[in-house]
């Protein structure tokens, strides 16, 4: 049986009709790096035939050399940024994933996580279909080659049908660019223009860069297809009630980002501001793990009236490559990342916030290291509820096993965290902090209501964040 790589936190950009296609999608997968650190890759359209380039490692890395361009020729291009958990990562596992099947060409770039991928991989297998990677993505390659609709927008319509999970899509053939968010809407996509070009990305910053006009998100259960006439959408399938990730305004997304129809800046924040409501303390001042605990850091000091600091310093040069060094100072682990500043925190009552607690790993270093550099009382202020459940939809998570609040009270938390107070932000404070006006949100990570059901697939353990090879 295979061990499926689910797609886990991907990043997926393109852009259509523009000269300088895959330079506009170097940057766009340079915005969206945050979705992906493992690989990375390109395919561009000359109208006539496809070109790709992809391999293991940043986007800076897989495409700092100019003269890659010039073998991505054409004006349109997609591009994917991968994250996957530790273990056999290969190249042949980078996305897109290019084909040439009896239509022609076809490439296809994929964020999130199919649930039924095993089943069907069995399916096709038992009539023969041969499979070049272990990625569910390449499912849908084989469904849409196998589809006997004459159209393509038909055939990905019938392929999708079979599809199970989350999923945001870019095809690109070498007449046409074609987008899909699956009709929960479990990750982000938006489309926006730049001139006279279309660009789709999983989140606004990555127009933001190449100066393109965000047009709107697209809607749960929406594809666009994009070619020399312009653009036309449709929603083929059955429509469900949307359930879009919570966890992207917690964690994931990047703060500047337009997400689910809001800013996730402004939301983080007001997490923090609730939070502050939901778990006070008598304190001196806040600090945020960096960065992502910083926006809820801000609204905390401020709905608690208390200064905001920062009160630990982030190296942003940790790469995933970093190697430690010597066998005498081997167990560095958070202090390579973050280190305090001891003229702030000496004699302080310090509360400090931070987006979740996963495994409780990277809490109890960091309690340890405001103790030590002189905190009088460390207060642990998390602005998600605990994270009891894993996902299935694209966040990479650990077992549930793994997950310290799967098995522990917020007590026991607490006393292995070594903090004075613990307080997590309560589920109806997130989804009110979120705002549940237009959509109710999929918060299976927190309360194991799962929208889809799913397999039991087979699952690589989450990188430990503060060893070698983790970039947040
Ligand atoms: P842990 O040390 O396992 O408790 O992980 C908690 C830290 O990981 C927090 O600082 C979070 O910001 C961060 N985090 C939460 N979810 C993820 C994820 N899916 N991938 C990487 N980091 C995460």
């Amino acid at each position: 049986m295979h061990l499926y790589r689910p797609e886990e936190e991907c990043g997926i950009f393109g852009i259509f009709n523009h000269p300088e296609a895959s330079n506009l999608t170097y940057l766009g997968l340079y915005a969206l790096q945050h979705r992906g650190q493992e690989a990375c890759g390109i395919v561009s359209s000359d109208g006539e035939n496809l070109h790709t380039h992809k391999a293991m490692g940043l986007v800076a890395d897989v495409f700092g050399d100019q003269n890659t361009f010039s073998k991505l020729p054409g004006s349109a291009a997609i591009g994917h940024v991968r994250y996957s958990t530790a273990g056999s990562s290969v190249i042949k596992n980078t996305q897109p994933i290019m084909v040439e099947y009896s239509r022609g060409a076809i490439a296809v770039a994929h964020d999130g996580n199919i649930v039924n991928a095993q089943l069907i991989r069995s399916e096709l297998e038992a009539y023969g279909s041969i499979f070049q990677t272990s990625m569910d993505t390449e499912i849908i390659v084989h469904l849409l080659a196998t589809a006997r609709d004459d159209s393509l927008v038909e055939r990905i319509t019938t392929a999708l049908e079979r599809i199970e999970g989350a999923y945001c899509l870019l095809f690109l053939t070498e007449s046409r660019m074609i987008a899909v968010r699956d009709p929960y809407g479990f990750r982000p996509l938006c489309i926006g223009k730049l001139g006279q070009s279309y660009v789709v990305a999983s989140e606004s910053c990555a127009l933001d860069l190449i100066e393109a006009e965000l047009i709107r998100e697209l809607e749960p259960g929406e594809m666009i297809v994009i070619d020399k006439n312009g653009m036309s959408s449709c929603m083929p399938w059955k429509k469900v009630k949307p359930q879009p990730c919570i966890f992207e305004f917690v964690y994931f997304a990047r703060p500047d980002s337009f997400i689910f129809g809001k800013n996730v800046y402004m939301v983080r924040k007001q997490m923090g501001r609730q939070l502050a409501r939901e778990h006070g303390i008598e304190a001196d001042l806040v600090i945020a793990v960096p960065d992502s605990g910083v926006p809820a850091a801000m609204g905390y000091a401020e709905e608690a009236g208390l200064p905001f600091e920062l009160g630990l310093i982030r190296n942003h040069y940790v790469g995933r490559t970093f190697i430690e060094p010597q066998q005498s100072i081997r167990h560095f682990g958070v202090k390579i990342k973050l280190n305090p500043v001891r003229e702030i925190l000496k004699g302080k009552r310090v509360v400090i916030i931070d987006d979740s607690i996963v495994r409780g790993t990277t809490s109890r270093k960091i309690v340890k290291m405001v103790r030590n550099a002189g905190a009088s009382e460390v207060h642990m202020r998390i602005s998600s509820p605990p994270t009891s459940y894993p996902c299935y939809y694209g966040i990479d998570t650990p077992n549930r096993k793994e997950l310290i609040s799967a098995s522990h009270s917020i007590d026991e938390i607490r006393k292995y965290i070594t903090a004075d107070t613990l307080g997590y932000l309560s589920h109806e404070g997130l989804t009110e902090a979120v705002g549940e006006e237009n959509s109710s949100y999929c918060t299976a990570c927190f309360s194991g209501d799962y929208p889809i059901r799913f397999q039991n697939m087979g699952r690589n353990p989450q990188l430990d964040l503060f060893e070698k090879e983790y970039i947040k």
